[in-house]
């Protein structure tokens, strides 16, 4: 088969890879229909990643049909039509057991993480993955739902939710400020109007991207790059400040821009995936009362979301901005690393019939 392999920062390329076989009783292989490119993945590129070896398969993401089962996997059969989440879990070992699946600790890796596909074992972004753990690391695609929007409730639409809007206890009447308007920003000002805030407030350095942003549900476009963006966001609360401020960057500045707009009392939720350290100002911040998190997607609210979507309640298709084919993965890759000019949200990779 074709895959998009990883040769080491900086490089990859759409080349001839062996096809995954079936390894252990748990596993699945899924025919790719159709998948996408993460930020995540840049960062691999990049090397910020360095637990990804060369040699590996990249992608997290991704929608297909069922091709071949193990001898344990009874819920999941040939021919479904599956999302494959960014997170395998065994559902056995303790962290499954409270539903912490992002720390499942029976990977294949032994890093104590659920993050395997496209990280510590081959991945997406290929014509065939092995999935492991697959009953409790596919979900069904419900009739009707098309694969492209599908493919949203791999990684970003849960991603967003559960770190962004759930760990920052979203409730109603809510200010709510997303940092950083890319695919998971938005995923959390998508799904922060299931809890019924006041105020969803878009912020990013890039004017298109707040422009793109009022697909999404959001109430308010503020640009970082303009020297009153912070008396805009005030202008918004009552002067005190957001409830909610969720870093969706990965950079000391949006971290910083968090703390200075939250309020005393409210919440700061890190979704960005961050390389370098940041500053904490605990000597103002002791006496704030605030409540910081952080986190790698459970993806235990996924079931949820697919109702969500099966019902027309969530809009995945708006995060789409381009279309390629699968064996054009290369093209995407191009199109996505410059998101600032090509305006590029996922971009989905189909595989031709
Ligand atoms: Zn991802
Ligand atoms: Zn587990």
């Amino acid at each position: 088969m074709k895959a998009m392999v990883h040769q080491g920062p900086g490089s990859f390329v759409w080349q001839e890879h062996p096809t995954p076989q079936i390894r252990k009783p748990t596993d699945a292989i899924v025919k790719i229909e159709a998948t996408t490119i993460c930020g995540t993945d840049l960062h691999i590129l990049k090397g910020d990643v360095p637990t990804v070896e060369p040699g590996r398969v990249l992608g997290h993401e991704g929608v297909g049909a069922v091709t071949e089962v193990g001898a344990a996997v009874t819920e999941i059969a040939v021919g479904d039509r599956v999302i494959v989440s960014c997170i395998s879990a065994c559902g056995k070992c303790s962290y499954c057991a409270d539903g912490m699946f992002s720390h499942c600790l029976a990977d294949e890796g032994a890093s104590g993480l659920g993050w395997l596909l496209g990280h510590l074992i081959d991945g997406t972004q290929a014509e065939y993955v092995r999935v492991p753990f697959a009953e409790t690391s596919l979900h069904r695609v419900p009739q009707g739902v098309a694969a492209e929007d599908a493919v949203m409730i791999s990684d970003i639409l849960p991603t967003g939710h559960e770190i962004g809007i759930r760990y920052g206890a979203v409730k109603p009447g809510d200010v709510v400020a997303v940092i950083g308007a890319g695919p998971v920003g938005l995923a959390a000002m998508m799904t922060a109007s299931l809890y019924g805030p006041s105020r969803v407030i878009a912020v990013d350095i890039d004017a298109n991207r707040v422009e793109q942003a009022e697909r999404f549900g959001v109430s308010d476009g503020v640009i970082s790059s303009d020297p009153e963006w912070k008396e805009q966001i005030l202008a918004l609360t009552d002067g005190l400040g957001v409830d909610v401020a969720i870093e969706a960057v990965g950079v000391p500045s949006t971290w910083d821009m968090c703390l200075e707009i939250v309020r005393p009392g409210g919440h700061v939720a890190n979704v960005g995936v961050h390389g370098k350290p940041v500053s904490f100002p605990l000597e103002s911040a002791w006496i704030q009362n605030l409540t910081i998190t952080t986190g790698l997607v459970n993806t235990n609210t996924s079931r949820m979301l697919i109702k969500l979507l099966a019902q027309g309640r969530l809009d995945a298709g708006a995060f789409i901005s381009h279309r390629f084919s699968l064996d054009d993965i290369e093209s995407a890759y191009t199109t996505f690393s410059s998101a600032a000019e090509t305006k590029a949200l996922k971009v989905i990779l189909a595989a031709r019939r």
